[in-house]
């Protein structure tokens, strides 16, 4: 199996899709082996472009998904990004790669938060296999509430979905920062909202389409 073929196959999908826009997003998704972050029995299946299983019930989410917010981001080299539900640690590798790249002198980093310890441990193990432990933290943790001891990030994405988009992860946005976020019930269709705060701290929403993921638990999470 040649997964590097079959990685550059579904990337020139998802750019012909128009799901691809920049070159940053594009070179981060040819470059991040999502293989590496599957379980060893999904790995046939790791450039379908789909979500798959991974440990306690989760999912990885699918690389369209993975794209698609990352573009809404617009992620920049140098960035501070907060990741809320880490699960494998692929989504958060993407970003370092966006953020941080190898050969560039400008480094951001991604801090990412997860609930559940046994991915945790999954996540730092990709991570550190994957050479992205320098451009990525994994902490445990309720990522609800946010990561007030590093805020204010640039960048805020959540890949779970919450009730309504926590206040508090707002106030850990800088201004001109964005943030991502599924809104609405586990097991119905649910809106990526794009948080968009200006200059003077101004608050705008933006309802981006329907999406899929599995509940934020945790304070400010499902019940
Ligand atoms: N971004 C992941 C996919 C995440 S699935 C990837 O690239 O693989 C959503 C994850 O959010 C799950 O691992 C779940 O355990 C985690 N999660 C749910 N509620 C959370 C919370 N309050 N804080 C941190 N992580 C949470």
């Amino acid at each position: 199996m040649n997964y590097v073929m079959e990685r550059k196959r579904l990337i020139e999908r998802l750019v012909m899709e128009g799901v691809i826009r920049s070159e940053r997003v594009k070179t981060a998704m040819l470059t991040v082996p999502r293989e590496e972050f599957v379980l060893p029995e999904y790995r046939k299946y790791a450039y379908v472009d789909h979500p798959l299983p991974i440990l306690a019930g989760q999912t990885i989410s699918a690389p369209h998904m993975c794209a698609m917010m990352c573009e809404a981001l617009d992620l920049r080299p140098g960035h501070k990004v907060l990741e809320v539900g880490t699960g494998s640690g692929y989504h958060a590798a993407l970003c370092a790669e966006i953020v941080a790249p190898k050969d560039s002198k400008v480094k951001g980093h991604v801090y990412t938060v997860e609930i559940e310890p046994e991915l945790v441990e999954f996540a730092r193990k990709n991570i550190e296999r994957t050479g992205y432990a320098d451009r990525v933290t994994v902490i445990l943790g309720d990522g609800s509430q946010g990561l007030p001891q590093y805020a204010p990030y640039d960048r805020i994405l959540v890949t779970a979905a919450a009730p309504d988009v926590p206040e508090t992860l707002i106030r850990q946005l800088k201004p001109n920062g964005k943030l991502v976020i599924p809104v609405g019930m586990p097991g119905y269709i649910q809106f990526l909202t794009l948080v968009t705060k200006d200059e003077e701290g101004k608050v705008t929403y933006e309802n981006l389409g329907g999406c899929i993921f599995v509940r934020l638990r945790g304070k400010y999470g499902w019940k």
